[in-house]
């Protein structure tokens, strides 16, 4: 295990930095220097001349503030009350303990976010030192099951009572791993690939296409219209060589957005303005300016990066002369809703307690959603002294989980072959007249990792001799991981 639940260290990355009370939802579109104290340590010396807008404080965005930081004055627009975006940590209590439970993105792996795994030690939030380390290895488990009986159909955990379904995963985990080289065709569609794969049809139907869409979207049709090189790049790099190999994941004792917060404690030249949806962006003699649902202009920017969703940002560009086609781009990225719960109730989860796993997805009509048990990170190797916390997809479900903790509606990518031809022909036009995109829509696959790489993209253009980033890349360098590209090609 790399590291072991520190209570006092997740307490403070989640509590403290000036941003700890907009998690509490007590801001009202206030703008917050990101570092109140390396501010003021600053003086009243002012920040740098150029002046940089990021709107949305997802990962793609902080990445972008916080690389970009030492050269610009950055402000982040966020329309929501918290930093985050689709990284969004919440505190569950048990017992005498508290903890931060992810209800948006919450798993990472060096294999499918090498440039993550190496960001969190550059951030010094991934260290050898359990004791320091605010990364925590759990098993990745899987098992599928019948949603109305609770009847499992494929255990990871119990490979010898099926022998013949195992070995069909073994051949599936090899193929799908084969779709995430980088000459592999986005293009392909899942539906496509999974028909082509020498794989019995009743497996294909009865488990394998509903655990697959319960990686997305849950709907089983659905996940078929998906490119198969985008999907399974999210996670299929981490399956292991053989059916009896253990498989790990690796999760955060702060939450997700606890790295983030820790990203915006680094930064002294970024102010973040939540509750601030921006509406409209707006050029004048070669500036930009930022209006904002309460109808304020903020600016003027020299440069400013998008990394709100397509959904949202096509339409901020309806009063700009001659951006049509970005816009036009922007609208061809497709998305789907869905919703997730944080609860105590076990019913989601399969009849039989020897197959919960980390991962347990619920096979029902046409759908198939995922329960996560939060506690099988937590505890000894005895389950019983693994908290009951789940975290469930649940826009399908017949009824609600009994004790629900919380709730939250996602709009997520539907990482189609157009969605994918939009975001590569959109990078055609990153930088023209200082208007930058990143997020993970414009990679690849929907990942930290890809929102990530999207901010150190920007930030090689805006701030390329910024310190943060020539750190980063000497670490990068000195891994070989240099040469990883989410580009679409
Ligand atoms: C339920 C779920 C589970 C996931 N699980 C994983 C996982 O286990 N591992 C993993 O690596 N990835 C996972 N992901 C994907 C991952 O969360 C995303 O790839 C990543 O967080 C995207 O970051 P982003 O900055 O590109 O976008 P976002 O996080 O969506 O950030 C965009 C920001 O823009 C803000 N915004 C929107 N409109 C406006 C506006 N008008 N003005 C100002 N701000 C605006 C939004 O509020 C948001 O904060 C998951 C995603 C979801 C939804």
């Amino acid at each position: 295990m790399l590291g072991s639940v520190n209570p006092l260290r997740r307490r403070s990355v989640l509590q403290g930095g000036v941003l700890g009370v907009a998690s509490l939802g007590l801001l009202n579109s206030r703008a917050i220097p990101a570092n109140q104290a390396k501010r003021e340590r600053r003086g009243g010396k002012a920040g740098p001349g150029k002046r940089l807008a990021v709107v949305g404080a997802g990962a793609a965005g902080i990445a972008s503030a916080y690389f970009c930081d030492s050269a610009w004055s950055v402000d982040l627009f966020e329309s929501r009350d918290k930093i985050g975006g689709h990284a969004d940590t919440l505190n569950v209590t048990e017992g005498d303990e508290r903890y931060a439970v992810d209800i948006g993105a919450e798993f990472f792996h060096p294999d499918t976010h090498p440039l993550y795994w190496s960001f969190l030690a550059e951030i010094g939030a991934r260290s050898d030192d359990p004791e320091e380390s605010l990364v925590i290895e759990g098993p990745a488990s899987l098992t599928v099951f019948d949603g109305g009986t609770g009847e499992a159909r494929f255990g990871s955990e119990h490979v010898l009572e099926d022998i013949p379904g195992a070995l069909r995963f073994l051949t599936f985990t090899g193929e799908a791993r084969k779709m995430t080289e980088p000459d592999a065709p986005w293009e392909t569609t899942m539906g496509g690939w999974l028909d082509g794969l020498d794989i019995d049809d009743g497996y294909k139907r009865d488990v394998l296409t509903p655990w697959l869409s319960s990686l997305t979207c849950g709907d089983v049709e659905l996940v078929r219209t998906q490119s198969a090189r985008a999907h399974l790049s999210s996670f299929a790099k981490t399956f292991p060589r053989s059916i009896f190999e253990p498989v790990h994941t690796y999760n955060s004792t702060v939450g997700l957005e606890g790295y983030l917060r820790m990203l915006l404690d680094a930064c002294e030249n970024t102010t973040v303005l939540t509750r601030a949806a921006v509406e409209s962006l707006e050029e004048q003699s070669g500036t930009w300016h930022v209006r904002t649902a309460s109808g304020r202009r903020h600016g003027p920017y020299d440069a400013v990066v998008v990394t709100a969703p397509p959904p949202v940002s096509k339409e901020f560009f309806g009063d700009v002369p001659d951006l049509g086609h970005i816009a036009e781009h922007l609208g061809a990225h497709e998305y789907h809703p869905s919703r997730l719960v944080i609860h105590r109730d076990p019913h989601y989860m399969p009849a039989d307690k020897d197959y919960w796993a980390v991962q347990n997805a619920a096979v029902g009509g046409g759908h198939c959603e995922t329960s996560i048990w939060v506690g099988a990170y937590y505890g000894t190797s005895d389950p019983a002294t693994k908290p009951g916390i789940f975290k469930s997809w649940a826009a399908h479900r017949a009824d609600d989980p009994g004790e629900l903790l919380a709730e939250r509606r996602f709009s997520h990518p539907l990482s189609t072959p157009r969605s994918l031809a939009a975001a590569r022909d959109m990078m055609a036009f990153q930088g023209e007249r200082n208007l930058y995109f990143a997020g993970s829509f414009t990679t690849i696959t929907d990942l930290q990792e890809t929102a990530l790489y999207s901010g150190l993209r920007v930030a090689e253009s805006l701030n390329p001799q910024g310190p943060q980033l020539t750190s980063f890349k000497k670490r990068l360098a000195d891994e070989d991981l240099l040469g990883v590209s989410y580009d679409i090609v």
